[in-house]
């Protein structure tokens, strides 16, 4: 059975010592203590409520009969706890109900809910993101009637983009909206592949629906974006007459199966638009973009779940002797986690789940300057950053948590391949991470052609510069100078690459496509590569105390060099394939495949 206990120790260093959050308006009232119970809290809740219908809700699915969908065992009890409990309301705005939370404590916990069901997890963190869509897009009238309710988990809510014939290029979305002359417009068209669509957890379903009004331009400039409710609400404000909306069937899928991904029908369905008419990707960006950082979450939970999974086993698990003689002469046999190769997985899983944990924080945490500062040139710097680092950890965070969670089912052998531990399980569910939301691809092909060139780099300068004063300011230091050497060379490699994508790039863009997904990578790395030499810099003082926290420090210091050694080095090489161009990727004609 899988096993899962919230990391808190590491969630209290991240959120108290190496990020220190600067004081905004509406967070006095949470002292650190506060939000350390409120992590505890989540932690007890995901243990003990829905980790226990993890693997049934694999095993179960979700049941699909004559449009209706119903969830597996447990599911529905779960989700009203969970609302009742106000888990989904923790970063949302007090005006509709929220608890006002900083987004770090929000992610923290979101981190513990993907750990223990991703697969549960989707329900509310879809109703999250079409909450702060209409929160940024929605006329008043309508935030405030529906964000209440989305914020209460008594409504929840969907974004439909994807049709069967466009996934990632919705400029070719065909679903038509009419207005109808009353404020009101039918919407009509069919949308696939839409995460809880349709379910029995909640009394009422709001669908964001992407749609183009008749005199639409062609193409992405042509969408809008529009709330349609599964039930019109009555004059009391009660789910009322059904709307033209219906689930046509759901997908047998390889993971995440206790989730609904739904064929949704629109038929002359009813609905008010969101925004301005046309503008529907400004409105949707902000949900994709919320919903991005929150997969990127979904990658890191796995990983958590995965570590933990594995290092519970190899401790356990007897085969062999150390390489080094007999560790535990009086057992017939070594724990396997004696074995060099068995802690090659243990650190590369450890180091990637830390280093995400503490960059995915700082992002949340500047998340937090963009939501709540009252200074405007702050606030549009910290947008600059979130939009350089969203690509980034989307991708970054969802391929290392399914390269996690495979290096977990390698660590307990054959035993993680079959289902009894739940490790075969976590690969499964890690993987659509890497492809919904925009695929990894995607996110490499924004960073490059987008989000580096926007402003001459202002965005990219938001990430160097911290960067660079860090190494200015530590490379010769006594204990970890040595280590920020190290890094300071894949830095090097950073800002190499980083020059010969953009120079390249303005002469023909193949060769930004061609280098965009290692170029993600390297900046992952970089940027992880930071968070370690950030924490280096803080444990290796620490570490000097005794006292019961002096082990951890130890282990951290330890990890940070493990992340520089073993896994840093791949940054020359990275740059190295950047360099070689685009010839040897188009070389071949497209018969020639
Ligand atoms: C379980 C599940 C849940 C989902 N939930 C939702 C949801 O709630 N709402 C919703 O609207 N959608 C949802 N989706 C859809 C998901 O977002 C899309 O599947 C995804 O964006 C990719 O689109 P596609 O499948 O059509 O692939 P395609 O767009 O056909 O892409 C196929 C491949 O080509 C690559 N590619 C495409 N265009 C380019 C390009 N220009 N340059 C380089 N490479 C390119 C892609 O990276 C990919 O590798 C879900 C999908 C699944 C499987």
């Amino acid at each position: 059975m899988q096993t899962y206990t919230a990391p808190l120790r590491d969630m209290r260093f991240v959120l108290h010592e190496l990020h220190q959050s600067p004081p905004l308006p509406g967070t006095e009232e949470f002292t650190p203590e506060l939000l350390d119970t409120v992590l505890e809290e989540a932690g007890k809740f995901c243990t003990e409520v829905l980790l226990p219908i993890n693997a049934s809700g694999d095993e179960e699915g979700c049941h699909y009969e004559n449009g209706i969908v119903r969830t597996p065992k447990g599911f529905k009890e779960a989700y009203k706890a969970f609302s009742e409990a106000g888990w989904g309301a923790l970063n949302a705005d007090p005006k509709y109900g929220g608890q006002g939370l900083p987004e770090t404590v929000a992610k923290l916990v979101e981190e513990m809910i993907c750990a223990s069901n991703i697969s549960f997890g989707l329900y509310p963190g879809l109703s999250h993101g079409a909450y702060v869509a209409l929160k940024s897009h929605g006329s008043e009238e309508l935030k405030d009637f529906y964000l209440p309710k989305l914020v209460s988990g008594e409504w929840s809510g969907t974004m439909c983009l994807t049709e069967p014939h466009c996934g990632t290029d919705l400029g070719l979305l065909r679903t038509k909206a009419v207005p109808q002359g009353d404020g009101s417009y039918k919407l009509t068209g069919s949308k696939i592949f839409i995460s809880a669509g349709e379910h029995d957890m909640s009394e009422n379903i709001i669908h964001l629906v992407l749609a183009r009004l008749p005199d639409a331009p062609a193409g992405v400039k042509g969408i809008s974006l529009f709330l349609v409710p599964k039930f019109l609400p009555d004059e009391n404000g009660r789910p009322g007459a059904g709307n033209g909306v219906s689930c046509a069937a759901i997908e047998h899928k390889m993971g995440i199966k206790a989730s609904a991904t739904c064929q949704m029908n629109f038929d002359d369905a009813t609905g008010w638009l969101v925004g301005a008419p046309h503008k529907g990707m400004q409105a949707m960006f902000v949900m994709m973009n919320s919903e991005r950082l929150s997969v990127g979450t979904q990658g890191l939970g796995i990983g958590e779940a995965a570590y933990q999974g594995a290092v519970a086993y190899a401790r356990d698990r007897l085969q062999g002797r150390s390489l080094a003689g007999a560790k535990y002469p009086d057992k017939p046999a070594d724990p396997i986690i004696v074995h060099p190769d068995i802690r090659r997985n243990l650190m590369t899983i450890r180091a990637y789940n830390e280093g995400c944990r503490a960059l995915g924080i700082w992002v949340a945490g500047i998340m937090d300057v963009a939501e709540r500062s009252e200074n405007p040139k702050e606030k549009a710097e910290a947008e600059e950053f979130i939009a350089v680092l969203t690509p980034v950890v989307k991708a970054l965070f969802t391929d290392l948590g399914f390269e996690s969670a495979n290096l977990a089912v390698q660590t307990y052998g054959g035993h993680g391949y079959i289902r009894d531990h739940g490790m075969e399980q976590l690969v499964r569910d890690s993987r659509i991470a890497m492809i919904y939301e925009g695929t990894n691809g995607i996110q490499a092909l924004d960073l490059v052609g987008r989000k580096i060139p926007a402003n001459m780099g202002r965005g990219l300068r938001r990430f160097f510069h911290p960067v660079a004063a860090f190494i200015e300011e530590n490379q010769n230091d006594p204990a970890i100078g040595k280590l920020v050497q190290g890094f300071a060379r894949a830095f090097g490699a950073l800002q190499l690459a980083t020059g010969f994508v953009a120079e390249k790039a303005l002469k023909d863009a193949e060769e930004a496509g061609a280098a965009a997904t290692d170029y993600l990578r390297l900046f992952g790395l970089v940027a992880l590569g930071f968070m370690w030499m950030r924490t280096a810099k803080i444990a290796a003082r620490k570490a000097m105390l005794p006292g019961p926290d002096h082990e951890f420090y130890k282990a951290k210091l330890a990890t940070a060099r493990f992340f520089a050694e073993r896994i840093l080095p791949q940054a020359g090489a990275l740059l190295f394939t950047i360099k070689s161009g685009k010839a040897s990727l188009m070389a071949l004609e497209d018969d020639a495949f």
